[in-house]
């Protein structure tokens, strides 16, 4: 019998593995591919790998402008697939030296929970006093809409060796968009199509506008409120139909539609564990229905995240060494949508922290104010929100790197400090986070470098 039973070796599970071995707690890890899941291997990584070639293409195409001779001459997608192959290969490496440098049974293979304390892995029974589901997600498809050959899932779309002429993306949230970010920069011809009223429809509506702003400037078409009604492929493309009854036509379809549980056929019912869509429901310490099993990751209602996945596998382990760890606030979760120009956010649109808190003041100060910003050539804002005479309660940002700031906003937002708490720290010039000290001095009625 073991201490706790984990299954599935993604950000949620291998992070339950490692907080877990540190708390002296025997582990056994099962995986049934590779050790670090969708985030390592079809997420996160490559696709900021991509991103960052996308970076440089824009780069090597601007540099007349900041004095620099050079041109851009195209994408070698071999190469840039190296490169992106060669990151996740050493954080591969990496990652399966920590887990062997560790007490913990890693098990290749696919388990199946056949009793509440048990998984089934090649035939072998694995009992654990505490079970963790971590299984992870899939990409979704739309009903009709089949996977294959020209269409489609991020999946298939980070392993393209070619640069296509024309591409059409179904799907304006997160993936969506960095995926049209990337591509744009690469050269093709891109069009994305959102059901919402607006791209990013899950962020602040001044930072969906500001989105759509850079994306019309940088040649990226999109039609939003529109939905999907059909597609048909041949040999050199996909003609998309839209319920208007307009038709587009690209090399590719790329469906980016959202992300569902992988919790099929691995037995969950079986053992009377209460889900709801295929998610496992858990209370706010992660603890499912059945006693002594647990949920972490995107299985797991809430943002499909991986340092989600990675604060909630340790949670679960402190939980189950008896540490009665602090429950983790989803809205104090950072979200970053690593496209150009990059979005980042935490806690509350305007529109609901009106509807919860009532009486709300914001502030947006503009990037033109900020030294580095201009340096970079970059436009957009900080946003922040606050309850009237209060703590800030959301943060909105947008504009090259700003991703980068989410660090502070989530120790603002979690900290839930006043503009009276912030003002008096220091922010370096010229840098990007000065623009965020400065947000605070405006919203503390004291801007320095701010015209309103
Ligand atoms: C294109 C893309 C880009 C993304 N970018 C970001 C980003 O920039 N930042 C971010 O925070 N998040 C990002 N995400 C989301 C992030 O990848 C997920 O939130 C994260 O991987 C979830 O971790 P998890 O452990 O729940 O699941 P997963 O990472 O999916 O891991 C689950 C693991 O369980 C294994 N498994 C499943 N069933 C079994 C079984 N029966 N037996 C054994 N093993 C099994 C799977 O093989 C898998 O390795 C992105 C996702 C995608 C698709």
């Amino acid at each position: 019998m073991h201490d706790i039973v984990i299954l599935g070796g993604g950000s949620g599970g291998y992070a339950t593995a490692l907080r877990a071995s540190q708390l002296a707690l025997s582990v056994v890890l099962i995986e049934q591919d590779k050790l670090g899941g969708t985030c390592l291997h079809r997420g996160c990584i490559p696709t900021k790998a991509l991103l960052h070639a996308a970076e440089v293409a824009d780069t090597a195409r601007e540099g007349e402008s900041f004095g620099v001779h050079s041109t851009f001459n195209g994408i070698d997608m071999t190469k840039v697939n190296s490169y992106k192959d060669g990151v996740i290969n050493r954080l591969y490496k990496g990652l399966q030296g920590l887990v062997a440098s560790r007490a913990i049974t890693y098990v290749e293979g696919s388990g199946r929970l056949v009793a509440p304390n048990t998984v089934e892995v090649n035939g072998e029974r694995y009992e654990g006093r505490n079970i963790v589901l971590a299984t992870g997600s899939y990409a979704r498809s739309l009903p009709g809409l089949d996977i294959a050959g020209l269409v489609m899932t991020s999946d298939q779309a980070l392993q393209l060796d070619y640069v296509p002429t024309s591409v059409i993306i179904l799907g304006g949230g997160v993936i969506g968009v960095e995926f049209a970010s990337v591509w744009r920069s690469f050269g093709v011809d891109v069009t994305v199509i959102e059901g919402l009223p607006t791209l990013v429809p899950a962020e602040d509506a001044s930072v969906s506008k500001a989105m759509e702003r850079a994306f019309r400037k940088r040649g990226i078409n999109f039609k939003t409120g529109v939905r999907f009604q059909s597609a048909d492929q041949d040999d050199s493309g996909v003609n998309v139909t839209l319920e208007t009854g307009e038709t587009l036509r690209a090399d590719l379809l790329l469906v980016a539609v959202g992300r569902g549980p992988r919790t099929q056929g691995l037995g969950y019912e079986e053992q009377g564990i209460a889900m709801d869509r295929g998610f496992v429901l858990t209370n706010e310490r992660l603890a499912t229905n059945v006693p002594s099993v647990f949920a972490v990751g995107d299985i797991v209602p809430g943002l499909q995240l991986a340092h989600r996945g990675f604060q909630q596998g340790i949670f679960v382990a402190e939980e189950i060494a008896g540490l009665a760890p602090l429950t983790i606030d989803e809205t104090g979760i950072p979200r970053v949508t690593y496209s150009e120009p990059e979005i980042a956010s935490i806690g509350y649109t305007e529109a609901q922290a009106k509807e919860k808190f009532g009486e709300v003041e914001s502030y947006e100060y503009n990037l033109g104010g900020n030294g580095k910003s201009q340096i970079l050539g970059t436009a957009g804002f900080i946003k922040l929100v606050r309850q009237k005479n209060g703590p800030v309660v959301g943060v909105h940002m947008i504009g090259s790197r700003v991703g980068e700031l989410v660090g502070e906003a989530q120790l603002v937002y979690n900290w839930e400090a006043s503009p009276e708490d912030v003002t008096p720290l220091i922010h370096a010039h010229p840098t990007q986070n000065e623009a965020f000290g400065e947000a605070f001095l405006a919203l503390a009625g004291k801007p320095l470098h701010a015209h309103a």
